[in-house]
């Protein structure tokens, strides 16, 4: 079998994981192609809450049916959790492997695993937009919030060391990558487990050591033990983007301290408060979670209440989903799904004006802008710094000449529709 094809499910590193899936698959000479052409549909799933699970068995049994003679194959994070109990129960799928090891994979490929051959991060297929990729700096977390599930399913915290890292980045960056966001459970705690200290102010100015014009985006930097030293690498150097992608999750430090966490809506508005008199331009995502156990109307109307104070540039919202491993599991007086989902859309709703009313500043600012992709005549789509990958807003470009995407343009930014920006490009 020559051709495959990945769905790739759920977060970014997973994302990851899947192109080094098909690195490895192209080191044994097969090649990625649609799922109609593909002899071979992987389905890299993700298996961190409920519909997740859901969305990762649905698209199993929907290749499945819509293609009954191919071989499909469930891999990634729902097959590492559940690999045993799925082997009996999903018997639509012809494989289902919960590691790294690919053997059983190239085995159903008609292949044997290289002993010679290794797949290199660097040179790797890249999914992501033109111009962009990601880069796990860190496996696994040791953080063990109460409801989460992935320390079960990804284990504790390990960190890549810097010289490696710093090898995928310049390769990246000679590939012509414009922006690189590093990620991992919880890039706060990068060297926690190698040097029992943040290592990020390190490797951010290792990694500024690259000659070139290109973004360095951080994304989830878990709040209760943020490294401040970044904060004065980012002055010094633009390349590091003022974005702060920090999950609060809550502000009642009665339910913080239940997830397994030591803050409050306090500390919380504190360091935002530091970060903006450091960056007046810092850009800050967020997320919530709902419907937590034994989350009170009070709990609720004080995590309202620090939304408002803390008037995120982004911030998404999620319901409490009770996970089978997790402390949290036997937790009682778990709020209704409905309430969960209530107080969701009171968040969801308030966040849009926030949100809008932070964008209007950029009206008549020059930004730099990577252009992603052509949508019509004198029209392109890209983003700026304040906007992460797939989960913001996007710029839409107006052009006379031709736009390379995966290339920076600067642009002025004209007005705004929606959570999106309108921009002219400069000469
Ligand atoms: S920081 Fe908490 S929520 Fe995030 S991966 Fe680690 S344990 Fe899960």
């Amino acid at each position: 079998m020559k051709t495959y094809y990945v769905e790739s499910l759920g977060c970014a590193k997973n994302q990851v994981d899947s192109e080094l899936l098909m690195a490895s698959l192209q080191v044994h000479g097969k090649n990625a192609g649609s799922p109609d052409c593909a002899e071979i549909i992987i389905v890299q799933s993700c298996g961190f809450i409920e519909s997740a699970k859901q969305e990762s068995i649905n698209a199993v049994l929907s290749f499945r049916k819509k293609f009954p003679e191919k071989k499909i194959v469930l891999s990634g994070c729902l097959a590492r959790r559940y690999e045993k109990e799925l082997r009996e129960s999903l018997t639509e799928a012809d494989l289902i492997f919960g590691s790294d090891d690919i053997s059983a994979l190239v085995k159903l490929c008609g292949g044997t695993l290289s002993e010679t051959e290794t797949p290199s991060a660097a040179a790797r297929p890249l999914l992501s937009l033109p111009g962009s990729a990601y880069i796990k700096i860190a496996e696994g977390c040791d953080n063990r919030c109460s409801f989460c599930a992935i320390p079960l399913i990804r284990g504790g915290l390990k960190s890549r060391s810097i010289a490696e890292i710093k090898t995928e980045f310049t390769a990246l960056v000679r590939r012509g990558i414009k922006e690189i966001n590093l990620i991992a459970q919880d890039t706060a705690s990068f060297g926690f487990d190698t040097e029992k200290k943040s290592l990020l102010a390190d490797l951010l100015k290792t990694l500024l050591e690259t000659e070139g014009a290109f973004w360095i985006r951080l994304l989830y930097l878990h709040p209760d033990h943020f490294p401040s030293d970044i904060l004065d690498v980012m002055k010094h150097d633009r390349r590091v983007l003022p974005y702060f992608d920090i999950p609060f999750q809550h502000a009642s430090k009665r339910i913080l301290s239940l997830m397994g966490r030591v803050g409050s809506g306090e500390r919380y508005l504190e360091l935002i408060e530091r970060i903006r008199e450091e960056l007046p331009d810092a850009v800050i995502r967020s997320t919530f979670l709902t419907g937590f156990p034994s989350e009170s109307a009070a709990d609720f109307d004080e995590l309202c209440r620090f939304q408002r104070n803390a008037r995120l540039d982004w911030a998404g919202v999620f319901t409490y989903s009770r996970e089978d491993g997790t402390p949290a599991y036997d937790m009682e007086k778990t709020p209704s799904k409905r309430k969960a989902a209530l107080r969701k859309t009171v968040l969801e709703t308030s966040q849009v004006p926030v949100t809008k009313n932070n964008l209007e500043k950029w009206t008549g600012r020059h930004l730099e802008t990577l252009v992603e992709e052509k949508i019509d005549g004198g029209l392109y789509l890209g983003r700026t710094y304040i906007h992460a990958p797939e989960v913001d807003g996007v710029v839409s470009l107006e052009t006379d000449r031709e736009l390379t995407p995966g290339g920076f343009v600067n642009a002025v930014i004209t007005g705004r529709a929606g959570f999106d920006f309108r921009a002219k490009a400069l000469p």
